[in-house]
């Protein structure tokens, strides 16, 4: 890296910075030793760098950008704004010594991309629990279901219901299937789609109530948005891009676990994917830097972020729509990219996860995945390790019931999660041996999720400007990402294509 200058305060602790290493346990694990430039307190001069291609963003997509770009010989840094990588993809270690996932988590068939880095950097997988039965809550009634059947995992509402949300569904698989995933604006019908929610688009055609309820799980869990915030154009993109680029995207293929994008986990946390890409990547990575300006300047750019300015070619930004809008530009991003990222925020979105000393409920005949039409959390996962050592149940609480709860105590959201874990599984649930909450609402650098979600009109006003270049400032992240958009796998792959795009022009 011979044009790569490093000029960094030193800390007295051998060039790594108090604050500075990849944060908790997992990120230690590995041994990364990025460094940041703000540790020295504010009196210390900036540290500048030089490099051929500025990362704004540490997560998967940026920081697959990064290894890309240096194995194409390119020099780049990496600005992180957090005092840890893997932005949406975390582990949150447990007083048990093991760790559990704050943020993505599952991955499935067709996903290539996130699988092959997995493999490339020795990571595991192992299948999701999955054996016994299925809970549906509906109504005050708890229904244990078989998930073997012809139904699969669809909870056994009545007959009337099940026949209506099967047609339902099929009609949006058909619809998704005429949906480009590279230019969704650009279907014969985008106009006509991309003018109703999803809800209008479901009043219309889920007229039977138990079938309405079926989709409108589906859909909090699979945005957690509500049906109403979403442009039908934009949910069928999202199930046009659940595929690759030889099978096509289904509903089916978003909400099952077997077969399905819950289908695999990651041995160790699904952050050791980032973490060990950061340390292959060493002190090209910088932590607690957020970016605040990019501004063009000649026929480069300085890229300043807190403690450190670095001046580039090229810019990626790596970072979900509405948090790119908040870095100053200059010159000013043209008005269409602009108002693409005022319409994109993030969904809503937490994870709560109770940790037993056994996973109980296997033995009661159940698998841990709940259904439920009431409560702060209406789907769970069974999270324990793949050994059984514990128990971890995980619940989503999602859309309107996570907006609910973002100004409460830990202690409010816990003792509602509980009473919902309690009303599932039974007493036993009640009294965890610990309890992790990940609130992606309020986290400075997210501020929600999983993904960012479209309103109506979007799309076709201003898609095209989500992936074009601004002169020299390319765009990455998993909202990029025309296969598995919203996944950890749209992320690897919005990388992987923006160091090309990147490389190309260079
Ligand atoms: C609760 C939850 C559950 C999920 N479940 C799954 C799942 O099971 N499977 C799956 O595949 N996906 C899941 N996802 C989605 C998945 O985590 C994301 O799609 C993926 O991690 C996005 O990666 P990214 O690199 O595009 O963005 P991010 O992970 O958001 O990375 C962006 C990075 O940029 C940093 N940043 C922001 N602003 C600045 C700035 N100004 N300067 C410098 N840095 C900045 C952030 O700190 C962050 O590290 C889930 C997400 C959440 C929140």
């Amino acid at each position: 890296m011979a044009r790569e200058r490093q000029h960094s305060p030193r800390t007295g602790d051998g060039g790594m910075s108090r604050r500075s290493l990849l944060g908790r346990s997992a990120a230690v694990a590995a041994g990364a030793t990025a460094l940041t430039a703000t540790a020295a307190g504010p009196a210390a001069a900036a540290a500048t760098r030089d490099v051929d291609v500025a990362i704004v963003g540490g997560g998967l997509a940026g920081l697959t950008a990064a290894r890309d770009l240096v194995a194409a010989g390119r020099t780049v840094t990496v600005l992180e704004a957090r005092d840890r990588v893997g932005g949406r993809v975390v582990n949150l270690p447990l007083a048990n010594g093991g760790v559990t996932e704050g943020g993505g988590e599952f991955i499935g068939p067709t996903q290539d991309r996130v699988k092959a880095l997995a493999d490339s950097l020795g990571v595991a997988t192992f299948a999701t629990y999955n054996t016994g039965k299925n809970l549906l809550y509906k109504d005050g009634r708890k229904t244990p279901y078989a998930t073997d059947g012809l139904l699969g995992s669809v909870p056994p509402v009545d007959v009337a219901g099940l026949a209506n949300a099967a047609i339902v569904q099929a009609s949006l698989d058909d619809m998704a299937r005429t949906v480009p995933v590279d230019a969704p604006w650009t279907a014969a019908k985008a106009a006509e789609w991309d003018k109703q929610t999803f809800e209008s688009w479901l009043n219309a055609n889920a007229v039977v109530p138990s079938a309405k309820f079926l989709l409108d799980v589906a859909c909090t869990s699979i945005f957690s948005a509500e049906p109403r915030e979403l442009s039908l154009l934009f949910v069928l993109f999202y199930i046009a891009a659940a595929g690759n680029e030889s099978t096509p995207g289904t509903l089916e293929r978003l909400t099952e676990t077997a077969n399905g994008a819950q289908e695999l986990r990651f041995v160790g946390g699904s952050q050791l994917l980032p973490v060990k890409l950061a340390a292959s990547l060493g002190e090209r990575v910088v932590l607690n830097a957020p970016v605040r300006t990019i501004v063009r300047s000649g026929g480069r750019y300085v890229v300043t972020a807190d403690g450190i300015t670095v001046t580039a070619k090229r810019v990626v930004v790596a970072v979900p729509p509405p948090l790119a809008a908040r870095i100053r530009y200059e010159p000013l991003l043209p008005a269409a990219r602009d108002q693409l990222t005022q319409r994109l925020p993030m969904a809503s979105v937490g994870k709560a996860i109770a940790i037993y000393d056994t996973p109980f409920w296997r033995a009661d005949g159940l698998n841990g995945q709940v259904v439920s039409d009431t409560g702060v959390i209406s789907s769970t996962f069974d999270n324990s390790p793949p050994d059984a050592s514990y128990g971890a149940l995980m619940g989503f609480i999602e859309a309107d019931e996570a907006r609910k709860l973002d100004a409460a105590s830990e202690a409010e959201v816990r003792a509602a999660v509980l009473k919902d874990y309690v009303t599932y599984f039974g007493d036993k649930a009640a009294s965890p041996s610990s309890f992790v909450l990940q609130r992606w609402n309020n986290e400075a650098y997210t501020r929600g999720g999983p993904v960012s979600i479209a309103a109506p009109g979007v799309l076709t006003q201003y898609g095209p400007a989500l992936r074009a270049p601004v002169g020299g400032i390319h765009w990455a992240g998993t909202e990029t990402s025309v296969h598995w958009m919203g996944f950890m796998d749209g992320a690897v792959r919005s990388g992987e294509r923006v160091a090309k795009e990147v490389q190309a022009v260079l």
